[in-house]
């Protein structure tokens, strides 16, 4: 049942055009295609023509005019097979005619409905729910679609064509696989504007949303035309079509889609107003409007040869919409955001049961590998990549990736091809990036014999599951060396780490003279700046080294690493009870926090506190088996104590950051916010909820407003939450927020209750994934809670996630990953989830979305 990479075959033929027309109706959608096909001159096999199609009921089939009988082809709940000999010859026409039923499909994927509205989701494999066709990514072809509906707007890839009472024609000239196929029907309102490309093609830009949501879409379309403009800017990249359509849909499995011309996007990710979205919405809305738009090169003009190579496209475009996240905001705290999101989900995957390479060689179920590991990953692979090569010959190599493959459908032989030509460089070291998972370890040792500074540098590619044995992989660790004074020594340079060990040396005398220091004792080496690599960084620096670092590193991302590590430090010390000097790093990050120099959103970074999570992990890495309720404990009473010491410190940090009444998306107000409301989480931690109560009485935007929630949640207070209830009991996308703090940020111990309340909770939609994701999933990611040594916290997640398996398995399959970390545990603890994953595994039915991640997280 698996796919395996080494079985690809090409296709035996190939599609010269599409026409598309839907008759709309909720029931029963009639969806009439005339594809026109040739033979594939590549074609290996025997030239049968086959068509995937799956819960689609035939009305007819005629094959260049002729009707086809059943006798002439081979239907299976799979697909449709004609053998070559039935077929007229090597081109020929088919139609069909198919009936679908759109409001039954409660999967999200193919054609469904959302609030009365029709809209699709075809990547990876949804288009073969809405018409037989050859639904994979290397059968590329123009479409023209009509759509017959009595609603206002209606909508799907590429230029209008036509349109009048009750219908509408598009035709998108831009060859493309069916996974890029979209359509939109429904009442809909469009905020509108406009974009000139550096060509001077005039390009009409909409977003559409349900009526009354149209004052929320001004930032989504400030961040289209700001991705539109950088795009042309740093990659020479122009849009192709004179419309680009943008719909917010309430009901949808994933972030966003870039369906060619026709982005459609979970509502989260579109709809912002200060009143209801907080700063990290705006940030999430900035990213993804550009992470889709930026599809429309890497990932639609270029696109994917077969599944197996998605990181070519994700990769990619993720590592370009950071770029421009960094471009448009502060780049080192954009870089330490992307780390704190890659150690917390990619490494966890890539250390647990479902570890796979960023290019994986086999699947049951293609949806399941839409990762971190293939997202994430994959886009540190081009940050690597970058920095090995250096931005010109990677800008050079992008030029020429674009005009070489343009139009087609590409692997990552391709891609790493336009590098090994335009650099002259063997990159056959680096490919083991994409084909081996794991995360490397780093160690790093060093000292000062004879005046000479040696450093040496070893790497490790832990086992995985089916990879026991790993080659060395190309790792660039970038490093500086400080003196104890802070100053720098050794100035940045790359190191590549290509074998398993090596080693540098220095004249520390020539070095003292070149930096204008006298020559020092010791050094404190500064690894792995800028995370110039995705490994995990082993090195013997003593709390009062990283006090340094934290204090004096030139480089930001280390800065707050050093930080972060000493406060990690801190929690493994007091849950193992080992000795450590945590008032001296309290007092030490208070300092970094206390400096006006800095960047706030910077300062905010340093004050927070290392995930449960995190620790979990770090507890398992001294080989020590973590207890999450201890865990919580310690993490509360870390902050508290933070609060308690840093108090004077605080309050002034929130009496002057507050960025005034006019609220501003923008990242400097952003920062002082987040730094106002680290500092406001801090001292309400030690118990005082004065200033909490305050600014949930006069916030005056949802980024204070929440931040004040959470604290008066945590702190106990119920009273709080049904006022914001009240308040915001007709909002959508405020109340998935109200849903999930109160069981984030409930004490330890009320969690769980909590989670089970709000399931009866007459506004618990459990069919809407937002919501679902915001009540389960929130329990899931509160460890003291899931955790709960009874199993209650495992048996609530694992009987919801089996009631929306049979609905919804691609969301229910991805939620199920809230278990891959179960080896962690204690016995009692793993005994019990084994039971919940077996018990998941047994349900008749079950999906195989679902099935195949049981089995790969059981092991
Ligand atoms: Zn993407």
């Amino acid at each position: 049942q698996p796919i395996h990479l080494v079985d690809y075959r090409p296709p035996s033929h190939l599609v010269e055009d599409v026409h598309l027309t839907f008759r709309l109706s909720p029931k029963g959608t009639r969806v009439i295609a005339k594809i026109r096909f040739r033979a594939n001159p590549e074609g290996l096999d025997e030239g049968n023509l086959r068509l995937d199609g799956e819960n689609l009921r035939l009305i007819s089939l005629s094959l260049n005019g002729h009707p086809l009988t059943a006798l002439d082809y081979l239907l299976t709940p799979q697909g449709l097979t004609i053998p070559a000999e039935r077929l007229p010859g090597p081109a020929f026409t088919l139609c069909s005619e198919v009936e679908i039923d759109p409001e039954a499909n409660t999967a999200l994927e193919g054609l469904y409905t959302s609030n009365g509205m029709f809209c699709t989701q075809c990547e990876a494999e949804g288009f073969r729910k809405i018409t037989f066709y050859p639904d994979r990514p290397d059968v590329m072809a123009p479409f023209t679609v009509r759509i017959e509906s009595d609603l206002p707007v209606l909508l799907s890839n590429g230029n209008p064509l036509a349109s009048g009472e009750g219908w509408a024609e598009w035709h998108d000239p831009w060859p493309k696989p069916a996974y890029l196929f979209a359509l939109v029907a429904g009442d809909l309102v469009a905020q509108s504007d406009r974009f000139t490309t550096a060509s001077g093609r005039d390009v009409a830009l909409n977003i559409w949303v349900r009526p009354g949501d149209e004052d929320r879409c001004d930032y989504a379309m400030d961040a289209l035309k700001r991705s539109m403009a950088w795009d042309e800017q740093v990659y020479g990249r122009e849009y192709d079509l004179d419309i680009f359509n943008i719909v917010a849909v309430d009901d949808f499995n994933m972030g966003a889609m870039e369906n060619k011309g026709l982005n459609i996007f979970n509502s989260k990710y579109v709809l912002a107003s200060p009143e209801t979205a907080t700063d990290r919405d705006y940030d999430w809305i900035e990213g993804i409007v550009a992470h889709e738009y930026f599809h429309n090169w890497t990932g639609n003009r270029i696109t994917c040869r077969d599944w197996f190579q998605l990181c070519l496209k994700e990769g990619l475009t993720v590592f370009r919409d950071q770029q421009f996240s960094a471009d448009m905001r502060s780049a080192p705290v954009k870089r330490i955001e992307d780390v704190l999101q890659l150690r917390a989900r990619q490494f966890r995957e890539d250390g647990g049961p479902l570890a796979h390479p960023v290019r994986p060689e086999s699947y049951v179920e293609i949806n399941n590998f839409y990762t971190a590991t293939v997202y994430e990953k994959g886009a540190e692979l081009i940050r690597m990549l970058r920095e090995l090569v250096g931005p010109d010959a990677y800008a050079a190599a992008l030029d020429e990736y674009f005009a070489r493959h343009d139009g087609q459908a590409c692997t990552i032989e391709d891609w790493l091809q336009v590098f090994e030509d335009v650099t002259q460089r063997d990159l056959s070291q680096f490919k083991r990036w994409y084909t081996q998972a794991g995360t490397p370890r780093v160690s790093a040792e060093w000292h000062i014999a004879d005046g000479t500074l040696s450093l040496t540098l070893r790497q490790e590619v832990p086992a995985t599951p089916g990879q026991p044995l790993k080659e060395p992989a190309l790792i660039p660790v970038r490093l500086g060396m400080l003196t104890p004074e802070g100053a720098e020594i050794l100035p940045d340079m790359v190191i590549e780490l290509d074998s398993p060990e090596v080693s540098r040396s220095w004249d520390l005398a020539d070095l003292a003279q070149a930096a204008g220091v006298s020559v020092p004792q010791r050094v404190i080496p500064s690894l792995l700046r800028g995370f110039s690599a995705p490994v995990v960084l082993d090195a013997a620096l003593t709390p009062e080294d990283r006090a340094v670092l934290l204090a004096h590193d030139g480089d930001p991302f280390n800065r707050w690493e050093a930080g972060r590590r000493l406060l990690r430090e801190a929690l493994v010390a007091d849950l193992a009870q080992t000795r450590f000097d945590t008032a001296g790093v309290i007092e030490a990050l208070g300092h970094a926090a206390g400096d006006t120099h800095l960047d706030p959103a910077f300062r905010a970074l340093v004050l927070s506190l290392p995930s449960e999570d995190d620790i979990a992990q770090a507890i398992c890495d001294i080989g020590l088996v973590p207890d999450p309720v201890a865990i919580a404990d310690a993490h509360r009473a870390l902050s508290a104590r933070m609060g308690a010491a840093l108090g004077p410190l605080l309050q002034r940090l929130y009496a002057e950051n507050d960025p005034g009444p006019a609220y501003s998306p923008a990242a400097e107000d952003a920062g002082k916010r987040a730094l106002r409301n680290t500092a406001l989480r801090l001292l309400s931690l030690t118990g005082d909820l004065t200033l909490a109560r305050a600014q949930f009485e006069n916030a005056r935007n949802m980024t204070d407003q929440v931040a004040a929630l959470s604290c008066l949640i945590a702190g106990g207070e119920t009273e709080a939450a049904a006022r914001f209830e009240a308040q915001w009991q007709g909002d959508r996308l405020v109340m998935d927020k109200w849903f999930m703090l109160q069981i984030a940020q409930a004490p330890r111990d009320m969690a769980l209750d909590r989670a089970k309340a709000l399931t009866e909770h007459p506004l618990f939609d459990w069919k809407n994934p937002n919501r679902f994701r915001s009540v389960i999933g929130a329990l899931g990611q509160t460890p003291a809670a899931f955790h709960d040594p009874s199993g209650a916290g495992y048996r609530f997640v694992a009987d919801w996630l089996i009631r929306l398996d049979g609905l919804n398995p691609q969301t229910a399959a991805r939620m199920s990953t809230l278990f891959e970390t179960w080896r962690r545990y204690d016995a009692d603890r793993q005994e019990l989830i084994r039971a919940e994953l077996e018990r998941i595994a047994a349900t008749e039915g079950l999906s195989r979305d679902m099935s195949e991640m049981v089995a790969r997280i059981s092991g």
